[in-house]
């Protein structure tokens, strides 16, 4: 799913899903699934309660491609892993982040500002032979990283429920409006329930 001008968040793939989460939860009464509404009200009631473990049976790779400073608000939540591309081992890819709604002097000037630096640091690289891992220092943290995020439900949810809010910065904000819905789509109930319980509620 593409997200700002030039980055993506897709989801690879995962473990678990709706059933994972009632069938852990259930462990907790002795019971079994009933009906589908009776699972739902489950699943409420664990999101009302704050009872997170039973999410936790789900598991999330998404392979993302960000700007810099979202991966840097990003790569705070711990409770997760990451595997980020090096430009230590990698040359940068002459591409950087134009926020939505720049025009005319201020446009051009950004642009002019970021493939400058492009230019530096390709000539450091080619022409000086400077390592990548000391070139890198003149690039802008407008440019694009990727890196793969491993998560669990629980942790996502704690993910969704901070960057997803209105004083999120819009970059990451857009991120995890876009992984709500490539979740939504594996574990709906879960999300739904998580979604309609907490995000519109106000966390
Ligand atoms: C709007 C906003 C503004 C922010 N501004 C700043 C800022 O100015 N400067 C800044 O440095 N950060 C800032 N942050 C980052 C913020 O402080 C958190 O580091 C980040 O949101 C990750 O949240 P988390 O710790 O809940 O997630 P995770 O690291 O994934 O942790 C999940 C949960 O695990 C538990 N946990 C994890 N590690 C520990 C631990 N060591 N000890 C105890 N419990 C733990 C906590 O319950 C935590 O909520 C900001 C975040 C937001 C959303």
């Amino acid at each position: 799913m593409q997200v700002l001008n030039k980055g993506f968040v897709n989801l690879v793939e995962h473990m678990g899903g709706d059933a994972a989460v009632i069938r852990n939860a259930r462990r907790c009464w002795r019971s079994e699934s009933k009906s589908a509404d009776a699972d739902r009200q489950l699943l409420r009631h664990l999101i009302r309660k704050g009872h997170k473990t039973p999410f936790e049976a789900m598991v999330f790779t998404f392979d993302v491609k960000a700007p810099l400073f979202v991966a840097r608000q990003w790569f705070r939540h711990r409770i997760a892993s990451y595997n980020e591309e090096s430009l230590r081992y990698c040359i940068a890819q002459r591409e950087y982040y134009v926020p939505e709604g720049l025009e005319g002097d201020v446009l051009a000037a950004w642009v002019r500002q970021n493939e400058s630096a492009f230019d530096f640091y390709y000539e450091l690289v080619d022409t000086y032979k400077l390592p990548r891992e000391q070139a890198r220092s003149v690039l802008p943290v407008g440019i694009y990283t990727n890196f793969f995020w491993t998560v669990n439900g629980s942790s996502l949810m704690n993910f969704l429920m901070l960057r997803t809010a209105q004083d999120a910065q819009y970059e990451i904000r857009m991120y995890a409006n876009a992984i709500l819905e490539l979740v939504k789509e594996v574990a709906p109930v879960s999300f739904g329930e998580f979604e309609r319980e907490v995000l519109k509620r106000g966390g």
